[in-house]
C-alpha cells in the first residue's frame, strides 16, 4: 500500500466515523422524542437541535469529502516534484530548482536538492568545456599535419577534415562539415574511391591484410600519388566491448617515392636491356671457345670455359628476370593469349630444365590425366616462363639424386591447375606469403638467387586472372600451384 493509499484510507475511516456519530446522534434523538412526552418548547428545541446537528453533520461530511480529495494530493505533491525533479537530472538537466514547502523538512529538502543540481551543472560544464578544450587541441594538430585526413563517424557523416584532405578534395569546410559523406561523394569522385575503399576495407577487416594500391589525384595542375590507410575508431561499450564509432582515413603523400621507383624501374630497364646483347655475345664467344673445331681446350681451359658458360647464363637469366619485372611494374605487361594445350606448357619447362636436372641427378615425373584437360586461353610465353621458373626452384632447392613431379589437373569445369612438388628443404611457414615480395629470400638460403622469380610468377599469373600458392612443411617439401580459368 502506497502512501497515497494510506493517507485515502485514514481520512475515509475519518469520514466515516464522523458519520457513524451524526447518525447516532439522530438516532438518540428520535428515541428522546418517542419516548417523552412532547411540549411545543421541546418541539422547537428538539427541532432546533436536529437542524443544527444535521448542518454540522452535512458539514462534516462536505470537509470530510474535501480532505478526502484534497489532502493525500497535497501530502504527495512534494514527493511528485522531487521525482520529476529527479528525473530531470536524469536527462542532465541541471537547471531544474524545486520550492517545496508546507514544513521545514520539506524546504531543506528542496535546498539541499537545489544544491546538488547547481554543483552537478557546475561540474557538466567544466568537464565540457574541458572536452571543448581537447577537441580543439586535436583539430590544431589535425590541421597542422602536412598528410590529408579525414573523419567519417558511424552514421558515415563528415565528422572532420584537415586543411590538406579539404585541399585534395576542393571541398570547403563550412559546406561539408557533419554532412552526409555519401552525399557529398556523389560530386566527388575523390570522396567516392576513399569511401568506396573504406567499405572494402571493413569487409576485409578480420580477414589477411588487403594491400591497398596508391591512388593518383590531379590537382593545381600535377599529378599526386597517395597511399591510403583506413584506421578504425573503437569505444569501449559499457559491456567491455569494443564497438566502432567511426574510421579515419590517412592519406600519405607518396608522389616523391612514386617519382624515384618509376626512375629505378626505368633505370633498372634499361641496364638489363644494355646488359642482354654483350652477354649473350660472350656466351656466343665462350661457345666457339668450347668448340673443338677452333682447337681442342686442355682440361683446365675446359673447366675455365664451363665456368664463363654457367654464370653468363646466370647473368642472362636475372637480366630477364630484371626486365620482366620492369614490365610489371612500369604497367606496360602486354598479354598475347592463345589457345594452348598445358602438357605444351609443361613439356617446355622440362626441357628448358633438363641439363639442370641431370647435372644434380634429379628424376623430373610427370602426372597428366588420361582424362581430356581442358586448353588454356593463355600467353604461353609468360606461363611457360612461370613453370620453368618454378621447376628451376625445385630441382636447385633438392638434394641430389632427388625427385620432383610436375603436372596439371582439372580443378573443375572452368579451373585447370599446374603444380610443380619437389621433396626438398621445404619453406617455413613464416615465409609462405614473403617468398613471393621483390627481392625475398629465406634466411639461411645458401644457394645463389635474385629472389625475384616467384614474386613475377605470381604477377604473370595474376595477369592471367589466376593464383599462385605454395603448400609446403619444412623438411617435406613444397607444391607451388598455378590455378588458371579455362
Ligand atoms: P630465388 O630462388 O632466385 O632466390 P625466388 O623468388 O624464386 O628467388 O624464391 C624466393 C625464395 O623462396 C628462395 O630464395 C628460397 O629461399 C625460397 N624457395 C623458392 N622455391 C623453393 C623451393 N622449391 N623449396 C624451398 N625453398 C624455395
Amino acid at each position: 500500500m502506497n502512501i497515497k493509499e494510506k493517507l485515502t484510507l485514514s481520512v475515509g475511516v475519518l469520514v466515516a466515523l464522523i458519520i457513524g456519530l451524526v447518525a447516532l446522534s439522530v438516532i438518540s434523538l428520535q428515541i428522546l422524542t418517542a419516548t417523552e412526552p412532547t411540549s411545543p418548547v421541546a418541539d422547537y428545541g428538539l427541532t432546533r437541535a436536529l437542524s443544527l446537528l444535521l448542518l454540522f453533520g452535512a458539514l462534516s461530511i462536505s470537509i470530510g469529502i474535501w480532505m478526502l480529495v484534497k489532502l493525500p494530493n497535497s501530502i504527495t505533491r512534494p514527493f511528485q516534484e522531487l521525482s520529476q525533479g529527479i528525473n530531470e537530472i536524469a536527462k542532465h538537466n541541471y537547471d531544474v530548482e524545486l520550492h517545496l514547502s508546507g514544513s521545514r523538512t520539506m524546504e531543506q529538502l528542496s535546498m539541499n536538492f537545489n544544491r546538488m543540481a547547481h554543483r552537478l551543472r557546475d561540474y557538466h560544464n567544466s568537464s565540457l568545456s574541458q572536452l571543448r578544450v581537447s577537441k580543439q587541441y586535436i583539430e590544431t594538430i589535425i590541421d597542422s599535419i602536412d598528410e590529408p585526413i579525414v573523419c567519417i563517424d558511424q552514421n558515415l557523416n563528415l565528422y572532420y577534415i584537415n586543411n590538406e584532405a579539404l585541399d585534395i578534395l576542393n571541398l570547403k569546410r563550412a559546406d561539408v562539415l557533419g554532412k552526409s559523406a555519401q552525399e557529398i561523394a556523389m560530386r566527388n569522385d575523390l570522396l567516392r574511391l576513399l569511401l568506396v575503399g573504406m567499405s572494402e576495407h571493413k569487409v576485409h577487416d578480420n580477414a589477411e591484410e588487403k594491400k591497398v594500391e596508391p591512388i593518383k589525384v590531379y590537382a593545381d595542375n600535377k599529378e599526386s600519388y597517395f597511399q591510403v590507410k583506413y584506421l578504425p575508431v573503437r569505444m569501449n561499450s559499457d559491456e567491455g566491448k569494443a564497438k566502432e564509432s567511426g574510421t579515419v582515413i590517412l592519406l600519405k603523400n607518396i608522389t616523391e617515392f612514386h617519382k624515384l621507383d618509376v626512375a629505378k624501374t626505368t633505370f633498372i630497364s634499361t641496364i638489363s636491356h644494355e646488359l642482354k646483347t654483350p652477354i649473350s655475345a660472350i656466351l656466343m664467344s665462350q661457345q666457339l671457345l668450347a668448340d673443338n673445331r677452333l682447337g681442342a681446350l686442355n682440361p683446365e681451359q675446359k673447366e675455365l670455359s664451363e665456368s664463363i658458360r654457367e654464370n653468363g647464363e646466370r647473368l642472362l637469366s636475372i637480366t630477364g628476370e630484371l626486365l620482366n619485372m620492369t614490365q610489371v611494374e612500369s604497367g606496360v605487361l602486354q598479354l598475347k593469349p592463345h589457345v594452348t594445350r598445358p602438357i605444351e606448357l609443361i613439356d617446355y619447362a622440362i626441357k628448358a630444365n633438363q641439363v639442370q636436372a641431370d647435372k644434380f641427378h634429379i628424376n623430373v615425373e610427370v602426372e597428366y590425366p588420361e582424362v581430356k584437360i581442358s586448353r588454356l586461353y593463355v600467353d604461353s610465353e609468360k606461363i611457360a616462363w612461370v613453370l620453368t621458373n618454378l621447376l628451376s626452384n625445385a630441382i636447385r632447392y633438392s638434394p641430389e639424386n632427388g625427385r620432383v613431379i610436375i603436372g596439371a589437373q582439372q580443378t573443375d569445369e572452368h579451373h585447370v591447375t599446374l603444380f610443380v612438388q619437389d621433396f626438398g628443404r621445404g619453406i617455413d611457414p613464416r615465409y609462405h606469403e614473403s617468398i613471393f615480395e621483390r627481392y625475398f629470400r629465406v634466411p639461411g638460403t645458401k644457394i645463389q638467387g635474385s629472389g625475384l622469380g616467384l614474386s613475377i610468377s605470381r604477377d604473370f599469373v595474376e595477369a592471367h586472372s589466376g593464383t599462385l600458392t605454395v603448400e609446403s612443411e619444412l623438411g617435406k617439401g613444397s607444391r607451388f600451384i598455378v590455378t588458371l580459368p579455362v
